[in-house]
């Protein structure tokens, strides 16, 4: 049987999304064996595959790489899953949204440094004003919301994909 092609996307997230995913515990077993997990914090690929089945994407988009990242991986993936609250809304990511961005940078690596503060640049991307959710740029296909969203309801949303069922949402999840 066809493996079915699953990646994983950690953008401007906490990583709490991929540790509910991790904390399926057991029932991550029977899961396993019916995908290839092909791009994700969970393993080495370098770079976003074509071909994907399934993407579920934890963060909120904070930078025109998150952009350009998630441009890409909408046009190699068929069903773009929003992971958690803050791809759903921006959420704990979008709390800076309402401070400009610099004054944001000069309080936390500055003024809330004990010693030698400075804020960091070379070669990092550039915090975007706001912290947005992925649906704000790109076609999202299910969102499962929570903060983040419960094993069960992960375990839920795969083994109905992978046993050819509608996925359900809705009814199971809720914000926070
Ligand atoms: S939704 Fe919650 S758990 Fe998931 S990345 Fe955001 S803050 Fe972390």
């Amino acid at each position: 049987m066809k493996k079915l092609k699953l990646a994983t996307v950690w953008l401007d997230g906490c990583s709490g999304c991929h540790m509910s995913l991790l904390d399926l515990d057991g029932a991550i077993i029977p899961i396993v064996r019916k995908v290839d997990i092909v791009y994700g914090p969970l393993v080495d690929a370098q770079e976003f595959p074509e071909d994907v089945d399934v993407t579920l994407l934890e963060g909120a988009i904070s930078t025109q790489e998150d952009v350009e990242k998630l441009q890409q991986i909408r046009s190699r993936t068929k069903l773009l899953v929003s992971l958690g609250d803050c791809a759903v809304t921006g959420n704990v990511s979008g709390m800076r949204n309402g401070i400009p961005v610099n004054k944001l940078l000069q309080q936390i690596y500055v003024d809330g440094a004990d010693l030698g503060g400075c804020i960091p640049g070379d070669g990092l991307p550039q915090l975007a004003k706001q912290a947005r959710p992925a649906q704000d740029f790109v076609k999202v296909d299910i969102c499962l919301p929570g903060c983040p969203p419960p094993n069960k309801v992960i375990a839920g949303f795969l083994n109905n994909l992978l046993d050819g069922r509608k996925p359900e949402t809705n009814a199971k999840v809720k914000f926070g």
